[in-house]
């Protein structure tokens, strides 16, 4: 289903250049190369373990549940408590083994298999509705599987791009991430979706930090309306 916008916030214009971001940014980050990570049903349960956790707490869990149950249809056949005590490490075990199974067994139903490859040949919002039509699977989720498996020109907001897209001025501050994928991608060519994804990511974790942003550092410390330098 397309997420209903409002008005206000598809018309609103960044108040810093997207382009200049990028050249400033790609100045110290890149370049940067599409690389596959994991076929599209790896990565889409992967990405259900980063929830509110870390790239390592989530690693970790992923590598204890395919340890554990190497295929997908051993998760769907073991105990909910089995596979979360196979992922304890990501946090909120109990409701990720949950979803995990129950996202599994839909796509078994759908498809009579787990290969979710011919999403890449739908046109992108109608792979974007099949995903985010599985449950508990929200559109970060359904965009990170498509441009990090099936090199499509989704683009993903985690925590750290929607913080330095509201620092930056890109988007508004009061925007939500689930708002703010239509807008990115409305304002992002698709040619470049991926490209920006990953160099707003390496800005959020190294300069523009959540806490105490190292603006002194940043090369867009004269054009970003919150630095603080
Ligand atoms: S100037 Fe500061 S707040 Fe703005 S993007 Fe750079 S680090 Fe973030």
């Amino acid at each position: 289903m397309a997420l209903q916008m409002p008005k206000t916030t598809r018309k609103r214009k960044p108040t810093i250049n997207p382009k200049l971001v990028q050249e400033r940014l790609d100045a110290i980050y890149g370049p940067i190369e599409w690389r596959p990570r994991m076929i599209a049903v790896d990565e889409l349960i992967f990405t259900v373990l980063t929830q509110h956790t870390s790239d390592l707490n989530a690693e970790r869990s992923y590598d204890a549940l395919r340890k554990a149950m190497p295929t997908w249809a051993a998760v769907i056949e073991a105990d909910t408590h089995k596979v979360a005590d196979a992922i304890h490490h990501g946090g909120l075990a109990n409701q990720k083994s949950v979803r995990i199974q129950k996202i599994l067994v839909e796509i078994l139903q759908r498809l009579g298999h787990f290969e979710l490859e011919f999403l890449s040949n739908l046109p992108m919002e109608e792979a974007r509705d099949w995903l985010t039509s599985l449950p508990g699977v929200g559109p970060k989720t359904a965009a990170v599987v498509m441009a990090f498996s099936l090199k499509m020109p989704a683009f993903p907001v985690d925590t750290h791009i929607l913080r330095v897209s509201r620092r930056l001025g890109l988007i508004g501050r009061n925007v939500t991430a689930n708002q703010a994928h239509p807008v990115m991608e409305d304002m992002i060519p698709s040619e470049d979706r991926y490209y920006m994804h990953v160099l707003l990511i390496t800005h959020g974790r190294q300069i523009c930090k959540a806490r105490i942003p190292q603006c002194g550092r940043c090369p867009l410390n004269q054009e970003c309306p919150a630095s603080s330098q």
